[in-house]
């Protein structure tokens, strides 16, 4: 029986690792292996590293940091938590692992165009795809900018770009766009290309992505898919927590959910998704779990 089982292993998972285990407590790290964070070629928006630092580089400094005081980190996947009589039960392949308190810091997973994996990694690396304007619209200030999305989530976003760029289009993905006439006038003042789809063939070519729509052939500097996210809180759903109509988990201020003794950190709560968001989030669900569990019984050495 562990004090606390983290499923997994981002920027949010594995802050909290670090915190719990110099709590002296006993913490398992699940993950998967897919973070957010290990696409991104290079984040230059954390704090504390001024020339960059690869999302892949960070995490593995946060494992290492992690493991140095005690915190396991297993690879693989959970597939089913359950909970009875205050304790619960998680079931990956081959194994069961119970712990007193569970934090789950499974993020989200972005919805992607329409093109094979090998083309979005490619254009993903050298910044012609991108997801997060937040984090690197600094990087295409003055380009030429695609948005593939439409109604509130595409017209949002490409509003956002326009403060770096006077060269956005938005794109909908399907076929004609779906835009209120408040939207439209929005994209028109701000002189937003607007172009119906549906959105055919990608093409990757000296770092620009172009895009096929109907005859016409639409050219790049970057392309930000604004088709948005699916969270990834079923498992905590699956044990009675509370989520919003999308799938983000309702939290108190210190990370709890609506079920006692399960946390959440990270892009699977609603807030602001970014690097520094999770860590903190990751910080404040440790410190509680460490403060809740001490209240059922005392820590000392
Ligand atoms: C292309 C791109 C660029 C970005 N650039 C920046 C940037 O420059 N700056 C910035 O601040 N943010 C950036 N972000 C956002 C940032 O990556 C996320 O906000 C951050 O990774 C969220 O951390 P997290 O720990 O909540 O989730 P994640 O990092 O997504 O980690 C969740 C982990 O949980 C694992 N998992 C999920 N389900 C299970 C399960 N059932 N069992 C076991 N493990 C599971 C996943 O495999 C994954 O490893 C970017 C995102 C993308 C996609």
């Amino acid at each position: 029986m562990m004090d606390c089982l983290v499923i997994g292993g981002g920027p949010a998972g594995l802050t909290a690792a670090i915190y719990l285990a110099r709590f002296h407590l006993s913490v398992v790290v699940v993950d998967e292996g897919k973070s957010r964070a290990a696409l991104i070629p290079k984040t230059r928006n954390h704090a504390g590293y001024p020339a960059g630092i690869a999302g892949t580089e960070l995490l593995a400094r946060m494992r290492e940091q992690a493991e140095l005081y005690g915190a396991q980190i297993v690879p693989g996947r959970i597939d089913q938590l359950t909970l009875e009589a205050g304790v619960f039960t998680a079931k990956m392949s081959g194994s069961r692992l119970q712990a007193r308190s569970v934090l789950l810091a499974t993020g989200i997973i972005n919805r992607r165009p329409n093109m094979t994996d090998a083309l979005h990694d490619e254009a993903l690396a050298v910044g012609a795809l991108r997801y997060c304007p937040v984090c690197d619209g600094f990087e295409v200030t003055d380009r030429t900018i695609g948005v593939i999305g439409s109604g509130e989530r595409g017209t949002n976003e490409a509003l956002f770009l326009r403060s770096y760029s006077k060269q956005i289009t938005l794109i909908a993905p399907m076929g004609r766009h779906d835009l209120a006439d408040e939207q439209r006038k929005k994209l028109q003042d701000a002189a937003v290309e607007v172009v119906d789809g549906p959105v055919g063939r990608f093409d990757l070519d000296d770092r620009r992505l172009s895009v096929r729509i109907g005859s016409n052939r639409h050219t790049f500097d970057s392309i930000y898919p604004a088709l948005g996210s699916d969270i990834r809180s079923g498992l905590a759903v699956s044990v009675g927590a509370e989520a919003t109509e999308e799938g983000c988990l309702t939290v108190d201020s210190h990370q709890r959910t609506t079920v006692s003794g399960l946390y959440a950190a990270g892009d699977v709560v609603l807030g602001l998704d970014q690097i520094s968001h999770a860590m903190g989030e990751g910080g404040v669900a440790a410190t509680t779990i460490r403060n809740d569990l001490a209240s059922d019984r005392p820590l000392y050495r």
